[in-house]
């Protein structure tokens, strides 16, 4: 038995006396942790700055919980102590990185403790190994510009903002086509287990610990805490956004689907999205746009992207770019911008496939006949090429073990109106789902944890499921993460 663990049932001990006591169990957790780690990594008073700062969540649905403190942990014994104080006050909890996950109860919490990583944001690079770490805390936008003065990146978001619970959930970065996602870039994890141990999670530590981490999804084995990654160069990038009117939908689709099916540089990169919004189109089609993201890993895309910048825009921003910059496409703090009453929803299907057009023209019909129910609507086009497929199995592969590409994801994104009533948005988000469902998922193709809804089950539809559930079983044997906090269900 590791010294950890020991430290760890010696807390739970402590604990498991002071939790019998008959104060509720979000503020007797809190005032567990409050007596070990101390007032100055615990914030009780719903009024202080920090306090607000950590309960504002990209689907600010969430926002409106209150927990009943927000512990601020600086190490990863500070973790264990946190998650011993939960377990023996039985209280819920949850884990918060970004804060970007729209899933009700992923990273929120209503009367139980939140455990805000934001402070756990140690960052290094090695010269020697090219080995990058970093703690869970922060933006990946905040990991970019710190690993550019090495010329190194890590592969994360495409866009600045989000939070590292991305790579727990696989990742698809602008680099994923050369790298795999970014979990594949995991080296070595260092975990906090339900039970409060401090472990290893590596090809040689934990090793099943480690497979499930890569991809299967955050909240689920354990609290990462540091992560080791295999680091990229970042040198110059060809990239921008080039925003086109929505009577170029088809050719532009007939791009994107030619992109899925045929490119292969791996350098090139792109997210196609359609965009609806609510305004009147006045037959000018005013309320719709098509936004490309273009990224290419040096300064001459050659003709990766003339499909693409040959079709008549409104706007083309393609220039030269540091990798920073292009995590600040197309503006600066445009996750925080896009606040608002988030949902994700996903579809997968293959490269040869006329679901391309069916999706637009349902997503569209939909978006016609629910105006007033939503302020945006969002398509994106997410391709992975078998580079990638390639890229993830040569490192070992992830917990999706991806069939080999050239497939695609399909984000849905529904921002509704704040002032809802519950019975309307229950309606438009049932009536939503359904659209979404209508285009028939691929049969063998997992659906992307990163951009599904609770009730679409993502991990279900992996090769590995059966796998997972071992994995799940024997890290939370006794269930304390699957009752106690949200998450993806292995049921
Ligand atoms: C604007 C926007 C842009 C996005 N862009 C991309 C993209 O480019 N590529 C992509 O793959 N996805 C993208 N996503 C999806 C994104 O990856 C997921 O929403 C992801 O869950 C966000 O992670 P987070 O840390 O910000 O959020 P959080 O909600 O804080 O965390 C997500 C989940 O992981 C858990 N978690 C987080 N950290 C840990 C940890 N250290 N240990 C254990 N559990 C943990 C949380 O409890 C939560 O359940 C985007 C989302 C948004 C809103």
């Amino acid at each position: 038995m590791s010294v950890m663990l020991l430290f760890a049932l010696a807390i739970a001990g402590i604990f498991g006396q002071i939790g019998s006591h008959a104060t509720p169990a979000g503020p007797s957790a809190c005032s567990n942790i409050t007596s070990h780690l101390g007032s100055s990594k615990v914030v009780n008073s719903e009024l202080n700055l920090k306090y607000i700062n950590s309960t504002e969540y990209y689907n600010t649905l969430q926002d409106a919980y209150k927990p009943s403190c927000i512990v601020y942990p600086k190490s990863s014994q500070d973790v264990s102590v946190a998650l011993q104080a939960i377990r023996a006050a039985d209280s819920r909890f949850a884990i918060k990185a970004g804060g970007h996950n729209p899933n009700t109860f992923y990273s929120s919490v209503d009367d139980g403790v939140l455990i805000d990583l934001s402070s756990l944001n140690a960052k290094s690079y090695d010269p020697d190994t090219t080995l990058a770490t970093y703690g869970p805390g922060g933006t990946f936008g905040d990991l970019y510009d710190y690993f550019v003065r090495y010329g190194r990146t890590v592969v994360g978001a495409r866009l600045a903002g989000v939070g590292t619970g991305l790579a727990l959930g696989g990742g698809m970065s602008y680099l994923s086509p050369q790298y795999g996602m970014a979990c594949d870039s995991f080296r070595e994890l260092e975990i906090v287990l339900p039970d409060g141990e401090i472990v290893t999670a590596s090809n040689t530590s934990n090793p099943d610990l480690f497979f499930a981490s890569r991809g299967g999804g955050g909240n689920a084995y354990g609290v990462v805490t540091k992560y080791t990654v295999q680091s990229r160069p970042a040198g110059q990038f060809f990239a921008g956004n080039i925003i086109y009117a929505f009577q170029e939908k088809d050719t532009v689709l007939e791009a994107i689907s030619n992109f899925i099916q045929y490119n292969n540089d791996p350098k090139a990169s792109i997210i196609g999205t359609y965009e609806k919004l609510p305004t009147p189109d006045l037959n000018l089609n005013l309320d719709e746009a098509i936004i490309m993201f273009l990224v290419y890993d040096g300064q001459d895309s050659g003709s990766a992207f003339a499909n693409f910048t040959s079709i008549p825009y409104l706007i083309n921003t393609l220039n030269i770019k540091t990798y920073p910059d292009v995590a600040n496409m197309p503006i600066p703090y445009s996750t925080e911008i896009s606040r608002g009453a988030n949902i994700f929803r996903v579809g997968v299907h293959r490269a040869d496939t006329d679901e391309y057009r069916t999706a637009v023209d349902k997503w569209r019909d939909w978006g016609e006949s629910n105006k007033g129910k939503y302020l945006l609507l969002s398509l994106d086009f997410q391709p992975v090429p078998k580079s990638l497929t390639d890229a993830s199995k040569a490192q070992g592969g992830n917990a999706m073990q991806m069939p080999d590409g050239p497939w695609f994801w399909l984000n849905y994104l529904i921002t509704t109106p704040p002032l809802m009533s519950g019975p309307d948005y229950d309606a438009v988000q049932s009536s939503f789902r359904d659209m979404v469902a209508s285009t028939t998922n691929a049969e063998g193709l997992p659906l992307f944890i990163n951009d599904a809804s609770h009730d679409q089950n993502p991990l279900s539809t992996f090769s590995t499921y059966a796998k997972l559930q071992e994995i799940k079983k024997k890290y939370d044997p006794d269930n304390f993460f699957a009752d106690r906090t949200g998450g993806w269900s292995f049921a």
